[in-house]
């Protein structure tokens, strides 16, 4: 099995309720948020956590690799005034280190807004400064920048501004990227024939390159192509359609790397699962 494909799930009443929420859904990879994810700070865990999420990890048999965390929304590294932006920079740090502690190796994350306050490339400096200061003061987790529909003043919607900020990473083994179906689609990448597809990926390649890629959002789109607004929806009910997700689970270039639905009918997750493993051709 070389596609690993699950969903972002529930870890409310500890993160080692995550594991047993993604196995019932026939998942084989999957999303979580380390802590609650709307509130700026969080008790640190008890080892007893730790131990309970390690265990249940094993006997699953789902790898680290698989796991994407997912950061909190509140967090936005390039935030144009310097005390938020530490404030955002600390929560983002903690949120690296549980992953650590956790055994995780990787943090997905959403770049950061310059809300009409400064440029888009201060802006992208920002970010690049607070991820160097989180590489500096942790160890083994890759930070991996979400690219984004581009709504309101949102980076991150172009495959050159992941490039950017790779770019300026002081430590290039840590930073990774995760590509959202939908965002790339509203942002106005083409996935829907197999013409698009490969035009739209050549160009990831070219521009940010695909040793880069740990983690895969796997959404149809409610708005259309271009249209820069963030609305996820059901495989197959949206503007994106089928067969897009059918030339990904047949792609070599996305093995072994979490493929995570963040679809909005969380009852239909187990069938969705189920049938992106049917697209698989050998
Ligand atoms: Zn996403
Ligand atoms: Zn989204």
């Amino acid at each position: 099995m070389s596609k690993f494909v699950g969903a972002h799930v529930s870890a409310s009443g500890g993160v080692f309720n995550a594991p047993k929420n993604a196995e019932s859904i026939g998942a084989k990879a999957f999303a979580l948020f380390t802590k609650n994810q709307r509130q700026w700070k969080a008790k640190p865990y008890e080892q007893e956590t730790i131990d309970k999420f390690k265990e249940r990890l094993e006997v699953l048999g789902i790898l680290p690799k698989h796991i994407l965390p997912h950061d909190s929304y509140l967090i936005n590294l390039g935030h144009p005034e310097e005390e938020k932006r530490q404030k955002s920079l600390e929560a983002f740090i903690d949120e690296v280190t549980r992953c650590e502690q956790l055994g995780l190796d990787r943090l997905n994350f959403h770049p950061g807004s310059h809300l009409k306050k400064i440029s888009e490339e201060e802006c992208l400096d920002r970010i690049a400064e607070s991820m160097n200061e989180t590489l500096q003061k942790t160890q083994g987790v890759s930070l991996v920048i979400e690219n984004t529909a581009g709504q309101g003043s949102n980076l991150g919607y172009k495959f050159e501004h992941l490039a950017y900020l790779i770019d300026k990473s002081i430590d290039q083994s840590r930073v990774g990227v995760c590509i959202d179906t939908c965002h790339m689609f509203t942002a106005g990448y083409d996935i829907r024939t197999k013409e698009a597809y490969e035009q739209t990926w050549h160009s990831f390649d070219e521009i940010v390159g695909f040793e880069y890629l740990k983690g895969m959002h796997i959404n149809d789109s409610k708005p259309d192509l271009g249209s820069r607004v963030d609305r996820h929806h059901s495989l197959g009910k949206g503007k994106i359609g089928l067969d897009a997700f059918r030339f990904i689970m047949n792609d070599t270039r996305m093995d072994d790397i979490p493929l995570i639905l963040e679809t909005i009918d969380e009852t239909i997750w187990a069938e969705e699962i189920r049938l992106l493993y049917s697209f698989m051709e050998s």
